[in-house]
């Protein structure tokens, strides 16, 4: 008799039902700190973004951020969220050498937003996660440790850096998920990704998982099969790409039901997860509950959102990415597997807003996902960071349109934009870039090239019209690209006799 091993998400879901959860963080990209005037700016130098109130020196008050507040609301909303009508921030009370207040300035049993949910699509499922809540909190500042091993045991020495401590910090966490069975990891990876767009479209954070802006923590645990109750979970730390959360989730699985095979338990724990391997190490346990000793912060008022401004706040939402995807969809006819090609280039909403600035779909779309897409690709950057706008791709393509462009020309076009910033047309005019569309000019050009090549211009009158394609290289070359190749294919053709 063999035992299946559960080596395999497929065969894990033969005798258990997965369980996950995920908190995400996401850093809001106000101008200012949490609770102080000093900048978030990142990449500055080391401990220059710091002040009495973020470095927690004794007599130092806060002051909450209005904007924080208010992007935290918003993003309560668009996760249809309840938005309290009175909330208090809390002091979560630790020692670590990132945070010199010794504690954090958070929400504990009374968050700004509760009991909300988002609707995640995995193929052609829809899966309800439920939001459990949507709190404010704060950033810590950050720890290198230096030496050979990287971490803090062996270092030699740790530096810290307080220029990212007390940045705002909007904690949203979900309700176990239970019921996705193998399509658990995809479901995990769905919801960070519907989130992160979500977010994005709102334009309260960059973003960014690779900088830590948007972090991840996946909690997944196993039941057996039919049990009503939930296994014991292991909270996976460090998860910092949609790839990743997958892939945490799915070898947690595995990971997990191989324990409970061999009959043993699950340990509650926090594991970190390993990029380069997939799978999870073990980190601090949490058999022994944490004791933050919550209470609430007295040195700041509770907050009682004026219900009219959160109406006025709710009414003023984007177009938020389901929307936009069904809009586009049913209005522009983009189809399910063209839909999922820019989703997971991440330019959904930069096509829609190139579309929105009077693009054609089909050319928005292949601008996106090609030219762009390479570009971005060059400087290691999402498309839909790269600097040019919407508009200004709308606009390169109207130039196409009309005539003004040629392809190679829109190219150079959008590399002007991208290298100096400047407008479209400013670009243009500053290089030259108009097409030659002055015959005389062109038959000119032609007459040259012919002059300079009599044997390709003799293969072409004898009828090897393929020939041809050198002497339109030739006049493209001597206009600087700015001829219509189609057109001087025509005037090549006609001047030697030998019809297209
Ligand atoms: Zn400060
Ligand atoms: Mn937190």
């Amino acid at each position: 008799m063999t035992t299946t091993r559960s080596d395999d998400v497929a065969t894990v879901t033969e005798k258990y039902d997965p369980t996950i959860g995920l908190e995400t963080h996401v850093e809001l990209g106000t101008a200012s700190k949490m609770f102080c005037g000093c900048a978030t700016e990142f990449g500055a130098p080391p401990n220059t973004h710091t002040c009495p109130v973020c470095l927690g020196l004794p007599g130092a008050l806060p002051v909450a951020n209005e904007q924080a507040i208010e992007s935290t609301i918003r993003i309560g909303l668009a996760l249809n969220c309840s938005i309290a009508s009175w909330c208090r921030f809390a002091r979560k009370n630790y020692f670590y050498p990132d945070m010199p207040k010794n504690f954090q300035t958070s929400q504990y049993d009374e968050p700004l937003c509760v009991d909300g949910y988002l609707d995640v699509q995995v193929g052609d499922r829809t899966v309800r996660v439920e939001i459990e809540r949507v709190h404010l909190e704060e950033d810590t500042g950050k720890n290198t440790h230096v030496g050979t091993s990287g971490r803090i045991h062996g270092a030699d020495y740790s530096l810290v850096d307080f220029n990212r401590a007390g940045i705002p910090l909007v904690e949203i966490v979900t309700r176990p998920v239970t019921g996705s069975g193998e399509l658990a990891p995809e479901v995990a990876r769905a919801y960070v990704t519907e989130l992160r767009d979500i977010l994005r479209s709102l334009g309260v954070s960059d973003v960014r998982m690779e900088q830590g802006s948007l972090r991840c923590d996946v909690n997944t645990s196993l039941a057996p099969r039919g049990s009503d109750t939930l296994g014991t979970r292991s909270e996976t730390k460090n998860v910092n790409s949609l790839r990743s959360v997958e892939r945490a989730v799915r070898s947690e699985m595995v990971r997990q039901a191989q324990v409970l095979d061999a009959g043993e338990r699950v340990l509650l724990e926090t594991r970190h997860f390993q990029e380069q391997t997939g799978d999870t190490r073990p980190g601090r346990s949490k058999e022994e509950a944490t004791d933050y000793r919550y209470f609430p912060e007295p040195d700041l008022v509770p907050m009682a959102p004026d219900p009219a401004w959160v109406d006025t706040l709710r009414a003023s939402l984007p177009e938020l990415p389901a929307a936009r995807r069904a809009r586009m969809r049913d209005e522009l006819g983009v189809g399910a597997e063209d839909m999922t090609h820019l989703s997971n280039a991440g330019v959904v909403d930069v096509v829609a807003a190139t579309v929105d600035a009077g693009a054609p779909i089909g050319e928005a779309r292949n601008w996106w996902l090609g030219y762009l897409a390479q570009k971005a690709n060059e400087r290691e950057v999402a498309a839909a960071e790269l600097p040019i706008t919407p508009p200004q791709v709308a606009r390169v393509i109207a130039l196409v349109a009309d005539g003004t462009l040629s392809t190679a020309l829109a190219r150079q076009a959008v590399d002007g934009v991208l290298e100096t910033g400047a407008g479209v047309d400013a670009v243009v005019a500053e290089r030259g870039l108009q097409r030659v569309s002055d015959t005389s000019a062109l038959e000119q050009a032609a007459d040259d090239a012919i002059a300079a090549n009599p044997d390709v211009a003799e293969k072409v009158r004898g009828g090897k019209v393929a020939a041809v394609g050198a002497l339109v290289g030739a006049v493209m070359k001597a206009t600087r690209g700015q001829a219509d190749a189609a057109a001087v294919r025509d005037i090549l053709l006609a001047k030697l006799g030998a019809g297209a």
